[in-house]
């Protein structure tokens, strides 16, 4: 149990889900480290929801609502993090759920579509061979996706991305939107927008800015994620000069 007062107890409350996570064969090795990578970043964000990252956050609900064919990406730190919201976010939008890894493995393809039928999804892609074809330009096994799915989608959601999947996905042509607490990293810097915020504080925004969207006339805005990264990272320079001026 972690004690409520304690100083770090969300930080610490979110990795023991991944850590659960980790357990019940959902998330790799791998991905308990890239967890760690995305709290250090948190870190020296402020771990809270920046207003930069609001704005990537309507111009993404924008793009979601919009789309002919939206779908979500989810490998196993994605669905141990957010399962519930995952769920809600499909519905919202219409969008399909797809499982998508870059660690592939039958088991915890399987694993992941049982955590997000407990939570309510009716439909998977990415489980089912039958339907699996290629993105062309990305080496083997990781170019795996679903004819019915990624393959398929107009706008796709990819969280917590390796840059390589990234660029293939918008070499091929998608619109891409991610969640990556690095701003620097390739994907972030890849994708049509980033919202650089944790998916444990982001996701439950996002869904609600669609909910309000959806069904109303709102023209989409101007958005540029290269300055919107920009933004973040004068956040995390203008906190790092805060502090070593302490
Ligand atoms: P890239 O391949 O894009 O250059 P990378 O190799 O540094 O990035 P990956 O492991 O490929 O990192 O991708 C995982 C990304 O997800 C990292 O940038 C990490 O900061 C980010 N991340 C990890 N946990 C979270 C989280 N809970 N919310 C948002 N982003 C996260
Ligand atoms: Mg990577």
């Amino acid at each position: 149990m972690i004690p409520k007062s304690h100083p770090r107890a969300v930080s610490l409350y979110i990795r023991e889900k991944l850590v659960g996570g980790f357990r019940e064969g959902l998330v790799v090795e791998e991905g308990l480290l890239a967890h760690g990578r995305g709290e250090m970043f948190d870190y020296l964000l402020g771990e809270k929801t920046s207003k930069v990252s609001h704005e990537a956050i309507r111009a993404a609900a924008w793009e979601m609502v919009h789309a002919k064919y939206p779908v979500i990406s989810v490998n196993g730190n994605f669905a141990a993090l957010c399962p519930k919201e995952i769920v809600k976010l499909s519905e919202v939008t219409g969008a399909k759920i797809e499982v998508n890894l870059f660690y592939a493995s039958e088991k915890r393809k399987k694993a992941i579509a049982n955590e997000l039928k407990r939570h309510g999804a009716k439909e998977i892609l990415g489980v089912d061979s039958k339907f699996a074809t290629r993105i062309p330009k990305l080496d083997s096994a990781r170019r795996i996706v679903d004819k019915r799915g990624i393959f398929s989608a107009d706008v796709v959601l990819v969280p917590l991305e390796d840059g390589d999947r990234t660029i293939a996905l918008k070499k091929f042509g998608k619109n891409v939107i991610t969640f990556d607490l690095n701003p620097m990293s390739r994907t972030a810097q890849t994708a049509d927008i980033t919202i650089v915020d944790n998916v444990i504080r982001g996701m439950p925004i996002l869904i609600d800015v669609c909910r309000k969207i959806s069904g109303k006339k709102i023209s989409k805005k101007k958005f540029d994620n290269k300055k919107n990264l920009a933004k973040s990272i004068q956040t995390i320079k203008e906190n790092l000069r805060r502090m070593s001026n302490a």
